[in-house]
């Protein structure tokens, strides 16, 4: 645990200081990737705690994902110790979930209702077929979800959305209930507020009134989720929406950049200037470093070139591969100045493009992890599993064991049963078993809590930021993340900005979305970025064409170096630029 007290603010800049020590009211802190927004938010709760009269039962921190809001508490814990225990860190949903758990009577469930799964959804939309209820739960009319509420409702169940619906429903039909909450968390942080959509945005305003305590966070270049109904002009209205006759929303701005190499955050800032959402805007490199290398760059003639061009990158950087003994040390003479495994991760757009680069490191035993966004429920298994779980309630035992029995159970059926039926396989099975019980996972032991983590978890999986290994990640999933060497790979036009069969091109505003999904990618790295792009790439059932993407003409030629081919590398060969 560091020092508090006055020791405490002393790691932060100035304006991060100011940030951090503001006194109540609407504060929003907007200032662009790797200013220490996130760094700024925990040192401001644990100010607030260890030097004002704030109690940490009356904080509530939310972000996004399950995986943010664990990174957010390990931080904190790092700052304030033990006490973090009593800070409320949570995500929007699981939020949602503890405030309908607290109130279930009042919206016609037991407390012990249940997240419906997909299988669920299917079930509750009984009589139609299972092609036309899928078809029915990817439109969601209007009278889809209210059939579908009753269904769930007459099963105890709530739907994964209905969790923040109800809970504005509840909060709306009760001042009481407003007024207890409100009570209770008295000072709100949000992280990534530039992603709020509309349901959590009504959440915010009954939660904390105007000219209450809210602490808002974000950048509005980062906004990459209004596919999903986030809206950035929440953010851009914040002053509006908190301020009071009285009081006036706080507005803080950062402004210097301490997690990019100077030409790294040059590359980024002419990438976003062509429609950035923060005109004017200043992000000054704090690292000066002259040496710094210059933004790789390389046009690939294949795929496959592509993924053997990051193999051989990961080959330099670790000081070589044949050095590495078998359990992946670095060997001293090779370890001098050199990067390990998980210092390097590889972006890309589509989850599709990461088979390539997994087969090309694999076989050149370079040991990788992927970082996945999808709900852990929703993959291969885990539902049976967690199905069996809620079974064996009556077994005793921690979790890991009883999910490991769970998947012994399913693995045996998949034995016996025609496994295409059921669409799993016996290796699917235990997958998910380990899958199911990642780190953060194995200590809790209630089951119920253990259930409603899966459910509302959006992205539990394996990953470890310490294991020792190369971290593949999709743009999405990569948000709030630093790494000291990025590969950016599939920089083509039809990947950034992303193009699906038959689409017409895509309008202004998703261009634009698709560019902040760029930023986002250079902005998570330190020390060195690679760019590449493939001429040819297998997309929509035939062998393409690629162009470079067009987010690339935004930056300086001078700022990238045109990495060579696969032949042994000239020194010449580093002085080439692109034109
Ligand atoms: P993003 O928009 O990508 O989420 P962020 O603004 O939240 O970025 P942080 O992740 O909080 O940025 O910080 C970026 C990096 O800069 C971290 O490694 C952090 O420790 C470092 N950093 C932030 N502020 C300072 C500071 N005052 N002194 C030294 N390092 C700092
Ligand atoms: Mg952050």
């Amino acid at each position: 645990m560091e020092e508090v007290g006055t020791g405490l603010l002393d790691r932060l800049d100035a304006l991060q200081r100011v940030a951090a020590s503001a006194p109540g009211g609407p504060l929003l802190i907007v200032a662009g990737p790797g200013t220490g927004k996130t760094r700024t938010l925990t040192h401001r709760i644990a100010y607030l705690c260890a030097e004002l009269d704030v109690y940490p039962e009356e904080c509530l921190a939310i972000t996004f994902t399950r995986r943010a809001a664990e990174e957010l508490r390990e931080r904190l814990e790092g700052l304030l110790g033990p006490v973090t225990e009593a800070v409320t860190v949570s995500t929007f949903h699981a939020l949602g979930l503890s405030i309908l758990r607290e109130n279930a009577p009042a919206v016609g469930l037991t407390p012990k209702f249940r997240i419906a799964e997909e299988a669920d959804l299917l079930a509750a939309l009984d009589p139609l077929s299972e092609r036309e209820a899928r078809r029915a739960l990817a439109a969601m009319e209007p009278s889809t979800v209210d059939a579908l509420a009753k269904a769930l409702r007459a099963k105890d169940m709530v739907s994964l959305d209905e969790l923040l619906t109800l809970s504005v429903q509840l909060l709306t039909e009760s001042t009481t209930l407003v007024d207890r909450y409100r009570d209770r968390w008295q000072w709100i942080f949000v992280d990534e507020y530039q992603d709020v959509d509309p349901v959590q945005y009504e959440l915010l305003r009954l939660l904390c009134p105007p000219g209450g305590n809210l602490c808002a966070i974000g950048d509005p270049d980062q906004a990459i989720y209004s596919f999903r109904g986030a809206e950035v002009s929440f953010f851009l209205r914040f002053a509006t929406d908190f301020s009071t006759q009285d009081i006036d929303a706080r507005v803080v701005r950062l402004t210097r950049n301490y997690r990019s190499s100077a030409p790294i955050l040059a590359a980024a800032v002419q990438a976003i200037a062509p429609t950035t959402l923060v005109p004017g805007r200043r992000l000054d490199p704090a690292r000066l470093d002259l040496e710094a290398p210059m933004v790789g760059l390389y046009p690939a003639t294949s795929v496959a070139d592509e993924a053997d061009f990051v193999v051989r990158t990961v080959d330099e950087l670790v000081g070589g591969l044949s050095h590495r003994s078998h359990d992946n040390r670095v060997d001293s003479r090779a370890a001098v100045g050199a990067m390990s495994f998980s210092d390097i991760a590889v972006l890309y757009r589509t989850d599709s493009q990461a088979a390539p680069v997994v087969d090309a490191l694999a076989r050149a035993g370079v040991p990788v992890q992927k970082r996945s966004h999808d709900r852990l429920l929703d993959r291969p298994g885990v539902a049976a599993i967690a199905r069996e779980l809620r079974f064996a309630t009556g077994l005793g035992g921690s979790i890991a064991a009883r999910v490991r029995l769970a998947g012994q159970v399913v693995a045996g059926r998949c034995g016996q049963l025609d496994t295409d039926v059921i669409g799993l396989t016996e290796a699917d099975v235990w997958t998910a078993v380990e899958l199911m019980t990642p780190p953060a996972l194995r200590a809790g032991s209630d089951l119920d809590e253990f259930l409603g983590a899966l459910a509302t978890g959006a992205e539990v999986d394996g990953w470890d930021p310490r294991a020792d290994r190369v971290t593949l990640l999709t743009l999405h999933a990569s948000k709030g993340l630093e790494f000291p060497v990025v590969f950016l790979v599939g920089c083509e036009d039809g990947l950034l900005p992303l193009r699906m069969p038959g689409s017409q091109g895509r309008s202004e505003d998703d261009v634009a979305e698709e560019r902040r999904l760029f930023f986002v990618g250079l902005t998570r790295a330190q020390d060195r970025l690679f760019l590449s792009h493939s001429r040819t790439r297998f997309r929509h059932g035939s062998e393409r064409e690629m162009a470079p993407t067009p987010f690339l003409s935004s930056i300086d030629p001078g700022l990238l170096e045109r990495r060579g081919p696969a032949a042994p590398r000239k020194p010449k060969d580093r002085q080439l630029r692109l034109i």
